[in-house]
């Protein structure tokens, strides 16, 4: 086998995996635990299944210290069936949920709530005046809300919350879907936290949801598969499971817990981070919009301010290795995803990239 030129992606999602675990799934791929069997081909009746399962469910409680009070749910859908089914098992009383309107994944999150029958949806809080380059103000609460949804990394906009707003005893909902684990946060502060695998946990296919088994004895009668009452009976395995996307979840798991867990790799994504937005701010080509204040430390887009040059730095970057750097189509110029599984190496050739770069432009924005 030829050796693979190195390359560093920094795409949104799905992105970069662990390369351990992307050899370990290759070296076993072939025959799983030597069963003579491939992970993609046991059933998740057999044992094979049930122990990787609980071994997944036990790292990732170690990983987010999730008290027991908590159910791991590993269901599909993606994130975006979330918006759907958090108010279809939640939004039940009031039948008002007050959305904090932090960027377009919470957008998201506001329309398909109101695709469900009977619920209202409403904006507590915006960061729409600074363009989303912001955290909103913390929202007055007047009333009670059924719950309140929060994004806490805005994926596009490259916002992330390091401590939570005031929510004043609401029952709060939290999309964790872009630094799950990268950032530490307290799981009491939340009733339900969900993520779609495929930008800090693993391959796309599995959602990622840790909810108080109080609120399971609220929800109301639904189809099976959108409740999570239901789904947490049957232990997510109501019907097949996405057995290979929760076996490298599980990979992922065990590989994070081996790096020093939750809080190494938040000072690691720090570390990163860092390195680029002091480059950002120095550069006299690019630059960073979101205010310092709130700079996610994994989905950081910068510009140059001419659209042109932007796209010219997007494809040198890819010659040289540097992949998947363009910025989301909504708001254009470029994102780097900086998430778990980046090595260091990979921004600090991405920065010294930026540089000569930018010295070949002659610096002038
Ligand atoms: C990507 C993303 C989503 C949508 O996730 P899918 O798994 O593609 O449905 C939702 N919320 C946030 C914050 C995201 O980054």
């Amino acid at each position: 086998m030829g050796s693979v030129a190195q390359i560093y992606n920094f795409s949104a999602g799905p992105a970069v995996l662990p390369a351990a675990v992307v050899r370990q799934v290759q070296s076993e791929l072939v025959s799983y635990k030597n069963s003579g069997m491939s992970i993609m081909e046991i059933s998740h009746r057999s044992s094979l299944y049930t122990e990787m399962e609980a071994e997944a469910e036990r790292n990732l409680r170690e990983l987010m210290r999730i008290p027991d009070e908590y159910d791991i749910l590993f269901l599909q859908g993606g994130g975006t069936l979330q918006f759907t089914m958090a108010p279809l098992n939640f939004a039940q009383k009031t039948k008002q949920i007050g959305f904090i309107d932090s960027g377009h994944w919470a957008q998201r999150a506001i329309e398909e709530a109101r695709l469900v029958p009977g619920v209202k949806a409403k904006v507590v809080a915006s960061a729409k005046t600074t363009n989303y380059t912001s955290l909103p103000k913390d929202p007055v609460l007047q009333k009670t809300y059924d719950y309140i949804h929060l994004t806490l990394n805005n994926t596009i906009e490259g916002t992330m919350y390091r401590t939570l707003p005031d929510l004043k005893n609401q029952v709060v909902v939290g999309d964790m879907s872009s630094n799950i684990m990268a950032q530490r946060y307290n799981v009491k502060d939340f009733d339900l936290i969900y993520a779609g695998a495929q930008k800090n946990i693993g391959p796309a296919g599995l959602t990622v949801v840790i909810v108080k088994h109080s609120l399971l004895h609220t929800t109301p009668e639904l189809p099976s598969m959108l409740s999570y009452a239901k789904q947490a009976a049957k232990h997510s395995a109501l019907n097949t499971p996405p057995v290979f996307a929760i076996y490298v979840a599980s990979l992922v798991f065990k590989w994070l817990l081996q790096q020093g867990g939750v809080d190494e790799m938040q000072k690691r994504n720090e570390k990163k981070a860092q390195l680029l937005y002091d480059y950002l701010d120095s550069s006299s080509l690019f630059s960073a919009p979101v205010k310092k204040a709130a700079r996610s430390t994994t989905n950081v887009p910068f510009v140059t301010g001419n659209a042109e040059l932007d796209q010219r730095f997007v494809v040198a970057a890819q010659e040289n290795g540097l992949v998947n750097l363009k910025g989301h189509r909504l708001v254009g110029g470029m994102r780097a995803s900086l998430y778990n599984a980046m090595p260091l190496e990979g921004v600090q050739k991405l920065v010294e990239f930026m540089e000569s770069f930018e010295q070949n432009i002659g610096g002038n924005k």
